[in-house]
C-alpha cells in the first residue's frame, strides 16, 4: 500500500511540501496601503529572503528595472507562460494589465530552505491559498481608514469620479482582512518588514489551518 512504500519521494516539479510552504509569506492588502514600499524594505534589509519577481504586461514606470521589479512581458509572452503552466497564479489587476507569479523560482527558493515572499493582489492571494494552503497569508492594513483615504486621494491628480471608484474598491478590499491568517498594520515600513520576516522564519504559533476543528 501507499503507507508502506518507502520509495515515494517528491518528484522534481512536484512543488514544495507542507513544511516548506510554511516559509512562504503571501502579502496582500488594499490599494495604496504601501505593499510595494514594505516589500522594498524586505529586499533592502533582508537579502536572504527570496522576493518573487512577477511577470506583468504593463509598461515599466520610471526607475523600474526589468528582472528586479517585474519581468515586463508582451501579451503573447504572458499567454505562453499561462499556457505552459509557468505561473503559480495570475490575475488581471484594475481591469488593465495582467500580473502573475512565476512558479519555478518560488519552488526553488523554498526547496533551498530560503524564506520567500509574494506581494500580490487579493485575487492572486486567494488563488495561492488553493494551491499552497500552508503558506502564511498576511494582510497589510493602513493605520486608519482616514490614512488610506489620504494616500489614495492625496495625489490630487484624479477626478472626483475616479476618487469615488478608488474609495469604493478600497472598502471592498479592506473587508477581505478576515480571510487572512495575520494582519500587519503599516505604521512604519521597516517595522512592518521585520514582522514579515519574523513570520517567515518563526511561523505563526496558531495558524488557523493547524487547528483540528477548522
Ligand atoms: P503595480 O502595477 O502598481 O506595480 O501593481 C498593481 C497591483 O498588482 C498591486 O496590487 C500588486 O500587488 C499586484 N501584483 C503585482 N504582482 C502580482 C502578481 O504576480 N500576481 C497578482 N495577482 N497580483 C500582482
Amino acid at each position: 500500500s501507499l503507507m508502506t512504500d518507502e520509495k515515494i519521494s517528491p518528484s522534481p516539479g512536484a512543488g514544495p511540501d507542507a513544511s516548506q510552504e510554511k516559509r512562504l509569506v503571501v502579502l496582500a492588502g488594499p490599494t495604496a496601503v504601501g505593499k510595494g514600499t514594505v516589500s522594498a524594505a524586505v529586499r533592502d534589509d533582508h537579502p536572504e529572503v527570496f522576493l518573487s519577481v512577477s511577470a506583468t504586461t504593463r509598461k515599466p514606470r520610471e526607475g523600474e528595472v526589468n528582472g528586479v521589479h517585474y519581468l515586463f512581458v508582451s501579451d503573447e509572452e504572458f499567454d505562453t507562460m499561462v499556457a505552459e503552466g509557468q505561473l503559480l497564479e495570475w490575475a488581471t489587476v484594475h481591469n488593465m494589465a495582467r500580473y502573475g507569479t512565476p512558479r519555478g523560482p518560488v519552488e526553488k527558493a523554498l526547496s533551498d530552505g530560503r524564506p520567500a515572499m509574494l506581494e500580490i493582489d487579493l485575487q492572486g492571494a486567494r488563488l495561492v491559498r488553493e494551491t499552497m494552503p500552508e503558506a502564511i497569508f498576511v494582510f497589510l492594513a493602513p493605520p486608519t481608514w482616514e490614512e488610506l483615504v489620504r494616500r489614495l486621494v492625496g495625489r490630487g491628480t484624479e477626478t472626483e469620479a475616479e476618487r469615488e471608484r478608488r474609495l469604493k474598491t478600497a472598502r471592498v478590499e479592506l473587508a477581505a482582512e478576515k480571510e487572512f491568517d495575520v494582519t500587519i498594520v503599516n505604521h512604519e515600513v521597516h517595522q512592518a518588514a521585520e514582522e514579515l520576516v519574523t513570520l517567515m522564519t518563526l511561523g505563526i504559533p496558531s495558524k488557523k489551518s493547524d487547528q483540528a476543528d477548522k
